[in-house]
């Protein structure tokens, strides 16, 4: 993702999307994954980075005046410095709060911790699951996530409803690309909107030459996830313009 600050209006209503230096993902290891061309190790550079970044947002709500804020750091979002974490604040208080993670750092007490820190109204944690069937998940993009933390998460959600606590799980399912049939992306729609709060598709687009190829999307296959998801992601949004440099918003 484009480091910076993006407006969008979409199914989720109008959004400040946030997207922030991070450092690299923990995993690593997805076979289409363009997020570290952004990232850094370098605790300073991400420190300096986001503080500007987060000081952008700040001017770009006063104007646009969204009442959602979506949060990615091309990574998880438990990995990022707790002084990002809290100067978010400014911008996250009061509002519904999109943030990513892999599941392996999502438990119920991070959960509410990450919802105390951001003041948030209500705390959406999106999960890059991508597909439901297993043998595909990590054999065939290496996403590394077992199906028992599939489990986990489906458990935990279970338990959020009983608490009647205000947090999401979304799970992501990706499509478009290749060894992923359209059917296992349908059963994952099916079985993650059973397991979670709702799904969200995202478009996969291929960034370096090493990465899958997209496939071509059925006319069927589309309808069928506007139908069902919350949102399909097209990938077309300037925030995807990864490694070109980062945009302002039209505030600053
Ligand atoms: S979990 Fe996300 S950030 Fe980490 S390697 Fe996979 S796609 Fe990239």
């Amino acid at each position: 993702l484009a480091i910076g600050v993006f407006r969008s209006i979409d199914r989720l209503g109008h959004r400040l999307v946030v997207v922030l230096k991070g450092f690299p993902c923990s995993w690593g290891k997805c076979v289409f994954c363009p997020f570290y061309l952004e990232q850094s190790s370098n605790l300073r550079e991400v420190l300096e980075t986001d503080a500007e970044i987060v000081e952008r947002a700040r001017q770009a709500l006063r104007e646009w005046g969204c009442d959602r804020v979506t949060v990615f750091n091309g990574g998880s979002f438990f990995e990022l410095p707790l002084a990002v974490i809290n100067a978010l604040r400014a911008i996250t208080r009061g509002r519904v709060v999109d943030i990513e993670t892999r599941p392996e750092f999502l438990t119920l007490e991070n959960a509410l911790h990450a919802l105390r820190l951001l003041e948030a109204r209500e705390l959406v944690v999106r999960v890059g699951l991508e597909v439901v069937n297993e043998e595909i998940r990590n054999r065939v993009l290496n996403k590394g996530i077992p199906q028992s933390e599939v489990m986990r998460l489906a458990e935990l959600r279970k338990r959020i409803d009983e608490l009647g606590l205000p947090i999401k799980i979304v799970a992501y399912v990706l499509f478009g690309i290749e060894g992923v049939p359209e059917e296992e992306v349908i059963r994952s729609v099916e079985e993650f909107n059973r397991l979670f709060h709702g799904v969200i598709a995202i478009r996969y687009r291929r960034y370096l030459p090493h990465h899958p190829r997209e496939s071509s999307v059925s006319i069927e296959l589309a309808q069928y996830l506007e139908r069902n998801t919350m949102l399909v992601d097209w990938g077309e949004g300037e925030e995807w313009s990864i490694g070109e440099g980062s945009s302002s918003p039209e505030a600053s």
